[in-house]
């Protein structure tokens, strides 16, 4: 038995890959995706305002091609609005990696093979193939899970419990709080440069790091900050109808970490739904050849 701890989006898809492969899976989750429950999430392979393209980015996009859309519906482009003066340094970092399929036109960077999608339907229907049981984790160790008022034996366990199960697991990382407004207008095509507008979202963080989890709450002034960013991005401020927020939590790119339980898999700041089906990929060789 290999059981998963976490049913977020990257608890999820590898369970789901694990379970396809043959293994026996068992989900044990506090409750449904925490940070995963970001009501849109990008797929972007070109990152931040520097335009970095993403670590294994080719990768990753074949990979999420080959997943999301059997479960949702996947809207395809990005739209990146980089400013003039950026932009010949943001195509040579394109091309010299060569394979990111882009153009430009006169609003800036069309990212085709980037997308978007709704998160709610994806976690549901994947939780729904699966075995899941809802229960607090108190701690891991090998062979066996504490749970509240049980003991959960398993030959492998994954960590995949994201930024609010960190302490679980004791690997250090970043904390970075952000918020969505989720947005009376819809936007089809998604459009990204400091903050995101997709679907009925305008998200973005500009809090600093912290260095532990702390659950988050939407403050005035982020609402505000979210306004603003989104009158510079759209071209005008943008009402909204409510609310969301999250923590994302970031590690080095050692994503994948062996551990004396079996692995973790964690810490992909804002690119979680980005690199899940390929790093459940690469967990699934890691147990296949090593555990
Ligand atoms: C404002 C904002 C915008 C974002 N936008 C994007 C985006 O556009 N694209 C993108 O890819 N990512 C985005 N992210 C990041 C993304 O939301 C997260 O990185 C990602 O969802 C993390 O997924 P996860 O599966 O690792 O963890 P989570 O979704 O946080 O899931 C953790 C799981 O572990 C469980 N758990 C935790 N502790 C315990 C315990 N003790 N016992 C039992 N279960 C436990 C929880 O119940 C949950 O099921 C955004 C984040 C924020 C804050």
């Amino acid at each position: 038995l290999i059981v998963v701890v976490g049913a977020g989006i990257v608890g999820l898809v590898s369970a789901w890959t694990l379970q396809q492969a043959g293994y026996e899976v068992l989900v044990v989750a506090r409750e449904l995706g925490q940070s995963s429950r970001v009501p849109v999430a990008l797929l972007n392979p070109v990152r931040g305002k520097r335009g970095s393209v993403a670590f294994e980015a080719t990768e990753a996009l074949q990979a999420l091609w080959g997943f999301y859309p059997r479960w949702l519906e996947v809207h395809r482009g990005i739209l990146r609005p980089v400013p003039q003066q950026l932009r010949s340094g943001w195509e040579a970092k394109l091309a010299k990696l060569g394979s990111i399929n882009h153009s430009w036109n006169e609003e800036g960077l069309y990212l085709k093979d980037a997308a978007w999608l709704y998160t709610a339907p994806l976690l549901e229907g994947l939780a729904k193939q699966l075995s899941v049981q809802i229960a607090l984790v108190k701690h891991i160790e090998p062979g066996k899970l504490l749970l509240e008022d049980s003991v959960l034996k398993a030959q492998c366990i994954v960590y995949a419990a994201g930024a609010s199960g960190a302490h679980l697991a004791g690997l250090g990382g970043r904390f970075t709080p952000g918020s969505v407004l989720i947005t009376r207008d819809h936007f089809a095509i998604a459009k990204s440069y400091g903050v995101y507008a997709a679907g009925n979202c305008l998200g973005g963080s500009y809090l600093p790091h912290q260095s532990q989890y702390v659950p988050h709450s939407i403050q005035p002034a982020e609402i505000n900050w979210l306004q603003d960013q989104g009158q510079q991005l759209l071209g005008y401020r943008p009402q909204y109808s409510g609310t969301w927020s999250g923590v994302r939590y970031r590690l080095d790119q050692d994503y994948l970490k062996p551990t004396a339980y079996g692995a973790a898999l964690t810490g992909f700041g804002s690119a979680a739904f980005f690199y899940a089906p390929l790093y459940a990929q690469k967990l699934l060789e890691y147990i296949q050849h090593a555990v």
